[in-house]
Formats: C-alpha cells, structure tokens, sequence
C-alpha cells in the first residue's frame, strides 16, 4: 500500500475494559488509514470479573460515547461485540461472522498480530500513546485502590457511564471473589 492509499475497511479488537484515551487515538490513527473502522468488542461473554469487569453492552456505550465526544464520525465506525473461541488459529476468520468484510486489522497485541498475518490479513500497528500511563489494567488497578486519578485516563463521558453504573463498587467487590 503506498501512503495515500486507504484500506476500505479494518478491524480494532479490544476488551476495551475500561476504553480510555490511549484507545480513542489509535481510532484517530486508524481513521487515517482506513475509511471505515470495525471495534470489535472482544471476550463480549465476559463481565463482573477483576479483568472484565463490564459487559459488553456497558463497553459498548462507552465506546460510542467516547467517540462522540471525541469528534469521531460515528458514520465510519462499526462497534460490534464478539465471544471468544477456544481456536485461535481460526480466530480472524471466525469475526467474519460478525463483521462486514474487513481487509486488514489494527492491533499492538502479539498474538493478535500474529494470528491476523498467519490469516493472511494485513496488520496496521499503532504507535504506543502516552502507553505507560493509557492502560485498562493501571485503570483498574487505580479503581481498586481508590485512586480518584484514573478518572483523567478516559473521556469524561466514560467516567460518567461508569459512575452510573456504580462501576468501581463493582470491581472492588470483585476482588478475593474471582
Ligand atoms: P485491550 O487491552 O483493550 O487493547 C486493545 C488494543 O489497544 C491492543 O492492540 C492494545 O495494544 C491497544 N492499546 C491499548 N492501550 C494503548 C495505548 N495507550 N496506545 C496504543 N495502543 C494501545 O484488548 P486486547 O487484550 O488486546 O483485546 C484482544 C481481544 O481479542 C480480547 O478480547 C481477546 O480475547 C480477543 N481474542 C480472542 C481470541 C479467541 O477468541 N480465540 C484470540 C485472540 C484474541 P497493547 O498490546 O499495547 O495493549
């Protein structure tokens, strides 16, 4: 592909548990790239667990809550939230039943990279963004300790949805009992 050409359309799989800032500019990054990004929703079976402590409806309204006010126009994202399989190697093929068709993937995570080439699909790899500090994990973390801060770490509509739905007494009541 030389620089000016675009992909038709990609896909963004992520737990996104919970979608915060570093996720919000690999869509700007992607957006440049593709006309038409597909965030997958991934591990969407799971929720009320220490590392998947929202549902995939929950994720799916911050993500598109996220990207409104971030600017994004929804008219090129497709949000779509898929169950994990035991097979990884037919892992990419399988989201096809989910998604429309896709040419290519966005992903920094090595197995996922991985199984995308052996797929015979392409991979576009995002720089890392603020990295140490735009983490899912680290956010977590921060909620279960009662650190206030991981509130500038996502959109502040992110925040809000979490708030509504009593979020961090949901992971910290989680704690010990996963
Ligand atoms: P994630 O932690 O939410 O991350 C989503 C993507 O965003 C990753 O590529 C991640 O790269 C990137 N990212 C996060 N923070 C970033 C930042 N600050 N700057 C730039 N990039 C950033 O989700 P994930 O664990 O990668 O999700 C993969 C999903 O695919 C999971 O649901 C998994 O179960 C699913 N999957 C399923 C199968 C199967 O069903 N057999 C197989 C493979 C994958 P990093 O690597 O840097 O975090």
């Amino acid at each position: 592909m030389d620089s000016n050409t675009k992909y038709k359309r990609a896909v963004f799989p992520g737990r996104f548990q919970p979608f915060h800032m570093g996720h919000l500019e690999v869509v700007k990054w992607a957006l440049e790239r593709v006309e038409e990004l597909i965030i997958v929703i991934g591990t969407a079976q799971e929720s009320h667990t220490v590392v998947n402590p929202f549902t995939a409806g929950e994720r799916m309204h911050m993500i598109r809550e996220a990207l409104k006010w971030g600017k994004i126009d929804l008219g090129r994202i497709y949000i779509i939230p898929v169950p994990d399989i035991l097979m990884n190697s037919v892992w990419p093929h399988y989201l096809k039943l989910f998604t429309p068709p896709f040419e290519a993937s966005v992903s920094r995570n090595p197995l996922v990279i991985r199984l995308f080439k052996e797929a015979g699909f392409e991979v576009l790899i995002p720089p890392a963004f603020g990295r140490e500090i735009y983490s899912s994990t680290r956010i977590r973390k921060m909620m279960m300790s009662g650190d206030e801060k991981w509130r500038e770490l996502v959109p502040p509509v992110v925040a809000e949805i979490i708030d509504s739905i009593d979020g961090v007494s949901r992971i910290r009541s989680l704690l010990g009992g996963d």
